[in-house]
């Protein structure tokens, strides 16, 4: 078998929201390495990532997108069609997150609360409800929303997030039930906490907090972007076709779902 390469997602087309850095970056290039189109659909310019991929020789394409905007995500999906033919696979993983200041609930606006839900709830709704279509039309098509293990443990200073979160997992378990007879599956993500630029680069990074959620876990260290990888190539690709409204926790082991 030497030379050969396997390439679970040879030639299927996917749309990464939220791509252009952190975790949805690293999704992105390995999805590439499989052998997917990419679309990097970020509110943030990813060309640096469109040119490494392009440079590694793989497909790729950058199209600033704001997800909580239905107007901007459907010309994304009209673009990414224009451009590739079709689209197999989504990922909502555009979150507000690594910016986000940890605090008591009774400190969070109503603005702040309607902000985030905007992006983690109704983006991902959005999205899922413009590549619908297209999937259809194939008979074919995966979606996978990323979620996050807090909404398990009920984590406090961020209520608006893990209710959004608990939103993007409740939504995957509605949404299979009215797409699996176009052979569409639908499944979760939820990551621990991951060691993302944006994770370790904010003014609220704490190491003892690191630290802490690292003894939390049955697998005793931290977890970077590259941890979620298999699970994603893992839902992305046909080696899970039977399997939806599901949810995956990878996080070392310190949530049992
Ligand atoms: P991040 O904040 O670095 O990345 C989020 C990305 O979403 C950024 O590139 C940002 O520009 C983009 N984005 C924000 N608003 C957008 C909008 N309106 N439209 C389009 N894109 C928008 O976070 P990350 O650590 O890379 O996390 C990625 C995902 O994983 C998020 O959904 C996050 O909630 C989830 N997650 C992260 C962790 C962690 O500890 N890092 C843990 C659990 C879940």
């Amino acid at each position: 078998l030497r030379g050969i390469i396997m390439a679970r997602l040879k030639d299927k087309v996917a749309i990464i929201t939220g791509a252009a850095q952190g975790i949805g970056a690293e999704y992105a290039r390995a999805m590439a390495k499989e052998g997917a189109k990419i679309v990097i659909a970020d509110i943030d310019n990813g060309e640096k990532l469109e040119n490494e991929i392009i440079n590694n020789g793989g497909n790729a394409i950058n199209i600033i997108t704001d997800v909580s905007q239905e107007d901007s995500v459907e010309k994304t999906v009209q673009l990414t069609v224009k451009e590739y033919g079709r689209v197999d696979i989504l990922v909502n993983n555009a979150a507000i997150f690594g910016t986000l200041k940890p605090k008591p609930f009774l400190n969070i606006t109503v603005e702040e609360w309607d902000q985030l839900m905007s992006v983690n709830v109704r983006g991902a709704f959005i999205c899922i409800k413009s590549v619908i279509p297209f999937m259809q039309k194939q008979q074919y098509g995966k979606i996978v929303n990323i979620a996050s293990g807090t909404l398990f443990k009920g984590s406090p200073m961020m209520l608006h997030y893990v209710t959004s979160k608990g939103a993007v997992m409740t939504m995957t378990r509605c949404v299979s039930r009215e797409v699996g007879d176009d052979n569409i599956c639908i499944n979760t993500l939820a990551p621990g906490y991951v060691m993302s630029e944006n994770v370790t680069g904010s003014e609220s990074f704490d190491e003892s907090f690191a630290d802490f959620i690292t003894q939390t876990r049955a697998l005793k260290r931290r977890q970077l972007p590259n941890d979620l990888v298999g699970a994603m190539i893992f839902l992305a690709s046909s080696d899970s076709d039977f399997m939806t409204g599901q949810c995956v926790v990878v996080d070392g082991g310190s949530v049992n779902h």
